[in-house]
Formats: structure tokens, sequence, C-alpha cells
């Protein structure tokens, strides 16, 4: 019998912007479990949400009012204006927060973004989270803070890269995970049984992990995407207490925790 959750980012950021009936769906699912996070999903939150809201922030600058800068999201060529790539993962988280944001005073729109940018980020990410958030990975690779310049805010910078892995400990992490990192690298896509599975995303974190399995080192972005959601899998066991893990990304965990023997909700 579980007594907590691990939140995986997908669900850290749709339980608070999402649509109203996947909130109530969410705020169900987590009632009366105590809730763990990391250190590592918070990195990969401000690479997603929080970098989300500094792109917003800088085409609402541009284009003055929030309909407007809502529309021009959606045009990828205004990428170079919004400061990072308007991909169509970004272009929903934009359109998520600007839907609360419309519902608010145009004179309050911006300073609430701003508001957000700066520190409310982090107050909704650890909303009814136990700390200190859990740290297997030592991974701080989006730990900079939102920089504002004359023309915006400049995104957090991905600083975990191959040739300047900084004190990234994700090298003590794979030595101390060598169970897990073996039954990833030798995984049979096949007889994963989850009705749900994303073979290619499966193939992807087999080859990369048979990479670091033999020696390659795992920085970049093998800790930074490829790998992350088997990660985030694997930190969950270091919960106080047996927990599984929460992710609305369900076609990505539930075969990962199968293999891993973790217990996946929902
Ligand atoms: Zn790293």
């Amino acid at each position: 019998m579980i007594k907590g959750l691990f939140l995986d980012t997908a669900t850290q950021i749709a339980r608070h912007w999402h649509a109203d009936s996947e909130k109530e769906e969410i705020k169900q699912q987590l009632e009366g479990l105590n809730l763990y996070c990391s250190e590592y999903v918070k990195c990969q939150y401000k690479a997603t949400l929080l970098n989300s809201l500094i792109l917003l922030y800088n085409l609402l600058s541009k284009f003055h009012d929030l309909p407007t800068a809502l529309r021009e999201t959606s045009r990828y060529e205004n990428s170079k204006i919004a400061g990072g790539k308007l991909s169509p993962a970004v272009q929903k988280r934009i359109r998520d927060v600007g839907l609360w944001l419309l519902q608010q005073s145009f004179e309050e729109q911006k300073s609430y973004l701003e508001d957000l940018i700066e520190q409310a980020w982090e107050t909704f990410f650890l909303e009814g989270i136990k700390e200190p958030l859990i740290n297997q990975t030592n991974c701080l690779y989006a730990n900079s803070q939102p920089n504002k310049g004359i023309r915006g805010y400049e995104p957090i910078k991905i600083t975990c890269t191959k040739a300047t892995p900084h004190d990234c400990g994700i090298n003590e992490f794979w030595k101390n995970h060598r169970v897990q990192l073996e039954i990833l690298a030798n995984m049979n896509i096949s007889s994963i049984q989850s009705d749900l599975k994303d073979e290619k995303e499966l193939t992807t974190i087999k080859s990369e992990a048979s990479l670091i399995a033999s020696g390659q080192p795992p920085h970049g972005e093998r800790c930074t995407v490829t790998l992350s959601d088997a990660i985030i899998c694997i930190e969950s066991t270091h919960c106080p207490e047996t927990s599984a893990v929460h992710s609305i990304n369900k076609k990505h965990f539930r075969p990962l925790c199968e293999l891993l023997g973790i217990e996946s909700k929902p």
C-alpha cells in the first residue's frame, strides 16, 4: 500500500495550469497522500514552465496586449522575439497560462506574469510537497535565475552539457543505480505489457542507457532530456515511504515503472 506520490514535471504543471476538470481530477488523485518531488524535477519545471512564462512575457512586451501576444505565440517565426523556440509544447503551456491571465484585469496581467516569473512559479511548484526535496542527481541543469534585461527576460539556460557538466552528480547517480541502468540497457521492449507505450522513446532510452553502462559520460542531453523520465522513476524510490510516481504522461511513465518495478499513477 503506497503512502506517498512522487510528482513528475507533467503532473506538477498540470495540477495548476491545465483545464479545471483536469486539475480537479489530479487533486482527487493526490488527496490523502504525502507528496514528494526533487531538485531534478524542479530543474525540469524551470526549463519548461518557467521558460514558457518568460517567452510569453517577452511576446507581451513586444505586442503589448495579451490576446495579440497569445495569437502571435502560434507563429514559430516569433521565436526570436520570444527569446526561445515556440515549439508546439511551449505554445500549449503559454496558452494554458495565458487563459488564466486573460481572466485578470488588463492592468494586472503583466505584473502577475512578472510575479510568476520572479517567485510565484516556485510557490506553485512546492505547494503541498514535503521538504527538503529529494536530490539524488545533483544535476542542476537549469539552475540559473530569470534575468531581466531591457527587452525582457533571458530564458533559463540549460547548463549541463557534455563539455561542461559543472558539478552534475549524474555519474555518481548511475554508479549507485547500476542495477536499474542494466535493466534499462537490457530491456526487451516487446515484452513490456503496458497498453500504453512509446516504442521509439523506449528504444532511445535503451540505447542511451547501454552507452552509459559501457562507460560513456551520462552528462548533457543524456541527463537533461533522453533519460529524464527514467531518472525521475528511480528518484522516486528514495521517498521516505513507499511511493508511486504520479505522471499524467502515462505513455512514458507506465512502461518505465513496469520495467523498474515501481508503481505508477494514474
Ligand atoms: Zn547533468
